[in-house]
């Protein structure tokens, strides 16, 4: 029974490593002494040799189709009817975007999902399978409608929130006011899933501050009905996040509002290792309500959720102390 608890624990949260190839935009950067195994990486910084065991680690080479590999699980499990959260982590330029969204050559997770769960279920015949796609993007605590058929303005406020989260006494997560989009083919879901990444990068004056400090999160609702049965859909969640920048900025001198940002992106992102090594340890509080984004999650990290945990690290020496924070946040995951 033992046994059998830690394959279950192991089946639900799984924790992933993807290390960034070297860029030829930044040749003269010193390398990291770190190698790579299959499931462990092994950092030797500072006479030190630090070892870190995932369930599987990507090399600087691995295609983004070695990743969906690992991907393919989850989504079976979503349209099964359990809920399942994809996470992408790691400190800013590390990769996190490369593996969600990609690029046009070599597409993210989250296009390539779209594409294979209308595959995956347009040839059943007994069950009918309909999908529903939200975006929103969480700033310092508060949440933007990326599909909202009126975005809001440019400017961000802080102190506005405009979209409550809902929890049922079953656990059950609803954002109250989010735009759940109707897809009814790839063509139309890969269309909003692109409007709402557009959104998201053209409601700010500099783009790539705010994007790295703030959580991007896609969400695809599953509704399964059996055609021989009255009963009513059965209802899953896949949600897939591309996370705020893990960098710890008080190092690199912020201030005013820069440090007020590092520190939401912390909190949160700490407050979602709490949840987790909580989820792990399979008893006890699970403390959910320390940040928006573990309130946002919280259906579709416990309760037998599929998580798949990927954890961006930089190739480079300079970043070995950022490098070694995401290892440890890995290693309460795990
Ligand atoms: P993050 O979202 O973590 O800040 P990005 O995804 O924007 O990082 O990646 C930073 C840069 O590195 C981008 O130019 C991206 O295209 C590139 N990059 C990241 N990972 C890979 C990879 N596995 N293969 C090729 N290029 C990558
Ligand atoms: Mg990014």
């Amino acid at each position: 029974a033992a046994l059998n608890k830690t394959l279950d624990i192991k089946g639900c949260i799984r924790v992933f490593c993807r290390v960034r190839p070297f860029l030829s935009t930044d040749k003269r950067r010193i390398r990291q002494p770190i190698s790579v195994e299959s499931d462990k990486i092994v950092l030797k910084s500072g006479g030190s040799r630090k070892e870190f065991a995932f369930d599987k680690v990507f090399h600087q080479e691995a295609s983004q189709e070695q990743v969906f590999i690992e991907v393919e699980p989850v989504l079976r499990s979503a349209l099964d009817g359990h809920n399942a959260c994809i996470l992408s982590y790691g400190q800013t330029g590390t990769g996190k975007t490369f593996t969600m969204e990609g690029t046009t050559d070599s597409p993210g997770i989250i296009p390539h999902a779209l594409e294979e769960l209308f595959q995956k279920t347009s040839s059943s015949s007994s069950t009918s399978y309909t999908f529903s796609i939200s975006m929103l993007e969480v700033y310092l605590g508060s949440l933007k409608d990326l599909l909202a058929a009126r975005p809001s303005s440019k400017t961000y406020s802080v102190s506005r929130c405009n979209l409550n989260i809902q929890t049922d006494s079953k656990g059950s997560v609803d954002i109250e006011g989010l735009t759940e989009v109707p897809v009814s083919n790839f063509v139309k879901a890969n269309w909003w899933y692109n409007k709402g990444r557009r959104i998201r990068s053209t409601s700010w004056t500099n783009v790539n501050e705010i994007s790295s400090r703030s959580h991007c999160l896609t969400r695809i609702i599953i509704y399964r009905q059996e055609n021989a049965s009255e009963s009513k859909a059965l209802v899953s969640k896949l949600w897939m996040v591309d996370l705020g920048g893990s960098e710890r900025l008080f190092k690199t001198g912020a201030t005013g509002q820069t440090m007020d940002e590092g520190r939401a992106i912390n909190l949160s992102l700490s407050a979602l290792g709490d949840v987790i090594a909580a989820l792990r340890r399979k008893r006890g509080h699970v403390p959910y309500r320390n940040s928006k984004l573990t309130q946002i999650l919280r259906d579709s990290l416990g309760g037998g959720s599929k998580v798949m945990m990927l954890v961006h690290v930089s190739p480079y020496e300079e970043d070995v102390g950022e490098t070694t924070c995401s290892f440890t946040f890995a290693k309460r995951a795990r």
